[in-house]
């Protein structure tokens, strides 16, 4: 029977763990007008698109999102929220992106007849492309006033799609199996990562709620990797630090791809087999709760934890409302003198100085 004997050569379902891409494309208009040179945003979301598509090229059972981080909220790209509605717009996938106001890059590269594209590729193509049209018109000048960008919206939303999917997933594993229920200590059936296109400086303002999304994804063994073609993105570097992730700061933002296709591919379970470029300083500065000015010292409430640049007033905590003792904070140190060491003569010139310390200079 020939049902029978294709059914015995397909593959096992569940040999490889599906792998979940969630992407969040800053997309700050003034970080891109300035960037525009280099590297325009209709290309950038170009090169994300092959990444995607390289991606889901791996197995059938990979998943993508493509969220946009704007300046005063999140929005989804793909899957667009809207594309549910209209069941017309939804079933025309197979078509590229349909445009009111067509410019000459965007019909470039919607020219190619859609025979020759899987589908999956070219409605991934014509759901972002729409939803970021519709993204820009609706973007007001008041909008611009604003130098923000919500990344932390836009992580949460990632972490949420990431966590549906990997319910769904192990919910229908179960089932399948017949398994005893989930064990929580196990690892996640699926293996997950968020990739942040950065453009613009880290916020101070969402200090808390981005570093809360942080600790949420590293609970949920979720890596962040960040590619920052522009602006002092002290925040991702931490949540990559935190994540497990990787942070790569891209000197020339014209090979977005290149980036992205060599540094970026690899997933989670494929990292531990591998040298990944990492970015070897960390910035671990914070915002103070107070302004919100990152600051290199400050100080910390013994109670919550809440950091402040300068001692708050009546040195209550702004956050928990405890009085703090502030002890003898601003006095002079007593400094004991120092015992002065007989500068002893280098036998043979070995040439090494002296430093006073009897270890070794540490390895990293
Ligand atoms: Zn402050
Ligand atoms: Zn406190």
């Amino acid at each position: 029977m020939p049902s029978t004997s294709r059914s015995t050569t397909r593959s096992p379902p569940s040999t490889a763990p599906p792998s979940l891409l969630s992407i969040v494309i800053d997309t700050n208009p003034r970080a891109w007008a300035a960037l525009e040179s280099r590297l325009s945003l209709s290309q950038a979301i170009s090169n994300t698109l092959v990444f995607v598509n390289a991606h889901l090229a791996f197995s059938n059972t990979n998943q993508v999102a493509v969220i946009a981080a704007h300046v005063n909220r999140a929005v989804w790209l793909y899957p667009a929220a809207a594309a549910q509605k209209p069941p017309a717009a939804a079933r025309d996938y197979s078509g590229d992106v349909q445009m009111q106001d067509v410019s000459a890059e965007t019909n470039n590269s919607s020219s190619s007849p859609s025979a020759n594209k899987y589908p999956q590729f070219a409605q991934i193509e014509s759901s972002v492309f729409s939803s970021i049209q519709s993204l820009m018109a609706e973007t007001t000048v008041q909008d611009l006033d604003q130098v923000t960008t919500q990344l932390s919206g836009a992580l949460t939303l990632a972490l949420c799609r990431i966590n549906k999917a990997s319910q769904a997933l192990s919910a229908s594993d179960t089932t399948l199996s017949n398994a005893a229920p989930v064990n929580s200590a196990a690892p996640p059936p699926v293996k997950s990562r968020i990739v942040v296109i950065s453009v613009s400086d880290s916020e101070p303002s969402q200090y808390i709620p981005t570093m809360n999304a942080v600790f949420a994804a590293a609970h949920n063994q979720v890596a962040i990797d960040t590619i920052a073609l522009a602006g002092d993105s002290t925040f991702l570097q931490q949540a990559c630090f935190n994540t497990n992730g990787i942070f790569l700061k891209a000197s020339n933002p014209q090979g977005l791809l290149t980036y992205l296709m060599f540094g970026l591919i690899p997933d989670t379970e494929a990292r531990e087999s591998i040298i990944t470029p990492a970015h070897d300083t960390v910035d671990f500065r914070t915002a103070c709760f107070c302004h919100g000015r990152v600051v290199d010292t400050g100080f910390v409430c013994s109670v919550c934890l809440s950091i402040f640049c300068e001692p708050p007033e009546n040195a209550e905590c702004l956050t928990c409302g405890t009085v703090l003792a502030l002890g003898n904070y601003g006095a002079k140190p007593a400094v004991v003198p120092r015992r002065k060491k007989k500068k002893k003569k280098i036998a043979n010139g070995s040439g090494r100085e002296e430093t006073g310390s009897a270890t070794g200079t540490p390895k990293p």
